[in-house]
């Protein structure tokens, strides 16, 4: 049967929204295959509004495997589990979130059922003629959009850009179906152990979520210099971003980074501070509602998506830019 699955996140007790923008995608491709749309949710103590929310954003069965073994994510238990699911079902098509958990999971399962994977794909289709999925990413450095096919093996996989698509709606009419399994020691023997989850403390606002964004990039000359970056988006409650080459420096860990190798964003306003407007850093911010720039060179790329640009030295914006947040903000507090 052809089924498209979809990988629902399921993590610390929670389950990540970013299923439902995998919904909608999995929708259309089992619109076009006329077939059904299936989710699968494994963790430990899933609620059933979890389970039910999946089926309202368009899941047509929802495979849950839930075991204390499943509490925390770990590649190795993850991948035998939804394995033993994919040996079982032969679904056509399996598609997850580009986020950690999908980027590491899917390659992993990729390898082990010898089949193809396109990794960060912000359009996927079906192809008339044959029903191949057709896989669509930025190739070559952001200048091209490839197509890949995976016609050979199945499930034909891929993981998508979070945010590149908006959430399902749901409707609160639909019903599915529930399929719970669970799996022998077996499916848990694991070579990893897990020790402890340890929260990057650095970043208080997960930058995907972020409805403001301060980005940092090389024209703020070194690490320290970072600090005017936290200081604005802190005044601001926003998150702080960083361009590929300041990460690549050490100045801000890969959290932050925003681009084609980084997170795609798309926050109510952004605002780049040093940063050249590179084609791989835009390709992750371009859908930005405002974005603001500020650059010392007038003729830098960055200003040509800029809704407001400022043509200066950064280290004597920001500070005037950071007191004027600060007197505004104390006069409207009195
Ligand atoms: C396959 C591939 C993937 C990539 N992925 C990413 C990615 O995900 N994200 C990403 O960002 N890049 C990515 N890159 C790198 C990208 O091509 C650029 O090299 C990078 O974005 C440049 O970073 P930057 O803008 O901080 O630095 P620069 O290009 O060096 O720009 C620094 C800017 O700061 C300005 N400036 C300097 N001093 C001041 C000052 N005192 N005041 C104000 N302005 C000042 C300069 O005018 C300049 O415009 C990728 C490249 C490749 C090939």
């Amino acid at each position: 049967m052809k089924e498209v699955w979809t990988l629902a996140e399921f993590r610390h007790g929670k389950l990540n929204p970013i299923s439902f923008e995998l919904l909608n995608r999995g929708k259309n491709l089992a619109q076009k295959l006329n077939t059904s749309l299936a989710s699968v949710v494994i963790g430990y103590n899933i609620k059933k509004e979890d389970i039910d929310e999946l089926i309202k954003r368009g899941a047509d069965k929802v495979y849950v495997v839930d075991d204390i073994r499943l509490e925390n994510f770990m590649v190795e238990t993850y991948a035998k589990v939804i394995l033993k699911l994919l040996d079982e079902y032969n679904p056509d098509i399996f598609i997850a979130a580009a986020t950690t958990i999908g980027r590491t999971l899917m390659p992993y399962i990729a390898v082990k059922k010898q089949t193809g994977l396109t990794a960060d794909c912000t359009v996927l289709d079906i192809e008339e003629e044959t029903e191949n999925l057709l896989q669509t990413r930025p190739a070559i450095g952001g200048n091209i959009l490839a197509t890949i096919k995976t016609p050979n093996t199945k499930p034909q996989m891929a993981t998508v850009r979070p945010h590149s698509t908006k959430p399902s709606p749901p409707d609160k009419t639909k019903k599915g179906e529930v399929i719970y399994k669970q799996f022998d020691n077996e499916a848990f023997n694991a070579k990893t152990k897990y020790i402890k989850f340890v929260k990057d403390e650095s970043q208080q606002i997960n930058i995907q979520d972020a409805k403001i964004i301060v980005a940092g990039g090389r024209g703020l000359g070194k690490a320290e210099n970072f600090k005017l970056i936290e200081e604005l988006a802190d005044l601001l409650g926003g998150a702080v971003g960083a361009s590929r080459d300041v990460v690549d420096r050490g100045w801000k860990t890969y959290p932050h980074q925003i681009g084609l190798s980084g997170k795609t964003v798309s926050p109510a306003l952004y605002i780049a501070v040093g940063i050249s407007g590179a084609i791989q850093h835009i390709a992750g911010m371009q859908t930005s509602e405002n974005i603001i720039a500020i650059n010392k060179d007038p003729e830098a790329q960055i200003f040509k998506i800029s809704n407001l640009g400022i043509v200066g030295d950064l280290h004597e914006i920001l500070p005037l830019l950071i007191e004027r947040i600060k007197e505004y903000k104390k006069k409207g507090a009195n």
